[in-house]
């Protein structure tokens, strides 16, 4: 069987790490990196996430100041809020939690968030900055998916690389980055062969059997089965789906990683170091907004 990809142990490092850079940056700058963080209604889930980042806050010295409305605020209501957080200079991340409520649309509020302070990658500006080749933030999940690649050893460069999913969180983000020329994570998880297949590819199994490198993004509970997978693939599965049996993958995990050189488990794959990477951008808006 391949090897399991501990996704939470590389997320612990990367803690480690990043709490001294914390501890340094308050040192040198008086005060320290503060995240705002947006919830909007009461999804069981969501309230779950932000929870998550609120405790990796606490982890790696990052503040964090939780703003909770009811589910059925306005879109006004919250523009404004974003106002007043993009003003607030003891504000250096703003997080909004999808999904909103069905009266707000989505796209209005992400492109309200000051771009300096678009710690999740959202706003057109960063993911225009991202598809050029000069990011100035990196998305959560993808960036989750590069570092756990890069600190096992993996490398994409030159390799076929197969993304399933394209939406602007995950997929389409994941895929630009492995095609990247170059990479701030480092030089083995650029220069990929990127295919991306979707709800509409046809013999998506045909393409996902090219993969020496398959990325999940779905959202169908173990969607990808052993015989979609090439014998020797590295499998990196991005799903969080509730189940009756509890949380599971877009991987029919058990059979795929028989036949895997390595596969992410869910839970404790991507998912935890997707907040990790909100915390490094967090401090990363910190830096950017000394100046
Ligand atoms: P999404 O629903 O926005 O996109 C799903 C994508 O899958 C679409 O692009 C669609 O074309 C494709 N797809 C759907 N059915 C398909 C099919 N039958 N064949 C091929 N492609 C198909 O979802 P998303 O936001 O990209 O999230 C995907 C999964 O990742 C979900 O399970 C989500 O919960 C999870 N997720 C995990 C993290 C994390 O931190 N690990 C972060 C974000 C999302």
């Amino acid at each position: 069987a391949g090897t399991v990809l501990d996704g939470k142990a590389i997320a612990s490092q990367i803690e480690i790490e990043l709490a001294e850079e914390v501890a340094d940056f308050i040192q040198n700058n008086g005060d320290g990196p503060t995240l705002a963080a947006v919830l909007v209604g009461d999804d069981p889930a969501s309230a779950v996430y932000v929870r998550n980042k609120r405790l990796a806050c606490d982890r790696v010295g990052i503040e964090s100041k939780m703003h909770r409305l009811p589910a059925e605020t306005g879109e006004e209501e919250l523009l404004e809020l974003i106002a007043k957080l993009n003003a607030d200079e003891d504000i250096n991340g703003i997080l909004v939690q999808l999904p909103l409520p069905p009266q707000i649309r989505s796209a209005k509020i992400l492109d309200a968030v000051h771009p300096l302070k678009d710690v999740d990658c959202f706003h057109p500006e960063n993911v225009g900055l991202l598809v050029q080749g000069r990011p100035r933030f990196l998305p959560c999940t993808p960036h989750g998916v590069l570092q756990i690649l890069d600190r096992s050893g993996i490398s994409v460069a030159g390799k076929q690389c197969v993304v399933v999913g394209r939406s602007d969180i995950v997929g389409k983000p994941v895929a630009t980055l492995l095609a990247a020329k170059d990479s701030p994570v480092g030089p083995n998880c650029c220069n990929g062969t990127v295919t991306v297949c979707h709800s509409r590819t046809s013999d998506l199994a045909a393409i996902t059997r090219t993969a020496d490198v398959l990325v999940a993004a779905i959202g169908i509970p173990k969607f990808i089965k052993a015989d979609m997978v090439k014998p020797g693939a590295v499998v990196i599965d991005v799903g969080i789906n509730r189940t009756e049996t509890g949380l599971c993958g877009d991987v029919d995990y058990e059979a795929v990683r028989e036949i895997a050189s390595a596969i992410t488990p869910v839970p404790r794959g991507v998912g935890p170091l997707t907040v990790v990477m909100l915390m490094l951008n967090t401090l990363t808006a910190a830096r950017l907004q000394l100046t």
